[in-house]
């Protein structure tokens, strides 16, 4: 019979307090736990915090409005709530959408937009129960993916020779809309949040909380959007989505899921430049943000390639 680990389980009262336990070691931070309890419960990592700190408990992190002309989110809060939210809706399509298409309304009740970002990246070697597959991001010196199925997995290479992909829905909105992330010790463009030098990490130290996402107002004549692939219309992670943010000749476009972290298609913002957009610009972005891209060896996942050129077109022209 497997026997479960334990951990304690400590309500924060405050960031500064939350901050200092990370700081004695072994430990993680709690917000809606749809992502973490399932990385414990399945023993997914060779590490296993002995404490968790529940940030739910902290007042005031819950919140929507705006201010001096950004959007500011509380980071505790629910994809639902930013989903559902007239303000966001009207003036961030794309971070509206990428929360409401986040897998389920019940996870969306409980999942948090910081949670969202912070999430472990997806592969089924990386993530199988019991910590089966020491793979590189476990520290160890193999990518099972690489030779394995990889039929989901990156076409813009690997990061430190692993393959899995970001499945965050809200983080390819936040690096369109040029969002920045609120810690307790800075301000950081949400485009630089996620780290290259751990594949599937993000850049935060490990007494670092994030506190609040910021999103300028988009310009006056500027629309965006999201649109994401999954296999399944009910509950399902992207095989790929995208964001955009278009208008004043200018254009900011995300992709995810296709690489280890969000995927800024500069070539296709190029493209649009300058222009106005129809559906040959908007098809000729897609295979310039592609152009890049490269099926891995046995070519199980070259359909992503296709996807993700159809993906960025669909958007452009959903701004337009
Ligand atoms: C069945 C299922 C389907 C899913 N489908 C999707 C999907 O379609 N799209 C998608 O994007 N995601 C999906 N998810 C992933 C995930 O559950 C959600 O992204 C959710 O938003 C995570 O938020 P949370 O608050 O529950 O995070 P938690 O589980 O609480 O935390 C996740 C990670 O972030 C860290 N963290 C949490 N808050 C902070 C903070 N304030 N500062 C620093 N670190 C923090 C935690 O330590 C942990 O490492 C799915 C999950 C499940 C179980």
């Amino acid at each position: 019979m497997k026997t479960w680990k334990k951990f304690a389980h400590i309500d924060a009262k405050s960031i500064d307090e939350a901050a200092s336990i990370l700081r004695a070691g072994k430990a993680a931070v709690i917000s809606g736990g749809t992502d973490l309890l399932g990385t414990m419960r399945f023993e997914i990592l060779p590490a296993y915090p002995d404490v968790v700190v529940n940030l739910k408990t902290i007042p005031e992190m819950d919140y929507i409005r705006e201010e001096g002309g950004v959007l500011k989110i509380g980071a505790l809060t629910r994809l639902e709530d930013i989903a559902k939210s007239d303000l966001v809706r009207k003036k961030y399509a794309a971070l509206a959408e990428g929360a409401h298409r986040t897998a389920t309304p019940h996870i969306r009740e409980m999942g948090t937009i910081a949670g969202n970002i912070c999430q472990l990246n997806r592969c089924w070697y990386f993530r199988i129960p019991d910590n089966r597959f020491n793979c590189i991001r476990k520290g160890g010196k193999t990518c099972f993916a690489m030779a394995g199925d990889n039929r989901y997995h990156s076409i813009f290479g690997a990061v430190k020779m692993c393959l899995a992909v970001n499945p965050s829905d809200t983080a390819p909105a936040l690096v369109a809309l040029n969002a920045r992330i609120k810690t307790n010790k800075r301000l950081i463009e949400a485009e630089n949040f996620w780290d290259m030098t751990i594949p599937g990490s993000t850049v935060l130290a490990a007494d670092e909380i994030v506190t609040e996402i910021q999103v300028p107002a988009p310009a006056a004549n500027t629309r965006s959007a999201f649109i994401k692939f999954a296999i399944r219309k009910s509950i399902d992670f992207p095989i790929v989505n995208c964001a955009a943010m278009i208008g004043n000749g200018d254009a900011r476009i995300c992709l995810n899921a296709v690489y280890n972290k969000p995927y800024r298609a500069v070539k296709a913002e190029e493209v649009i430049k300058g222009k106005s957009v129809d559906e040959s610009i908007a098809d000729a972005a897609g295979a310039a943000a592609v152009a890049s891209a490269r099926a891995l060896p046995g070519d199980r996942n070259k359909w992503k390639i296709q996807i993700a050129k159809t993906m960025v077109k669909r958007t452009i022209l959903a701004c337009a």
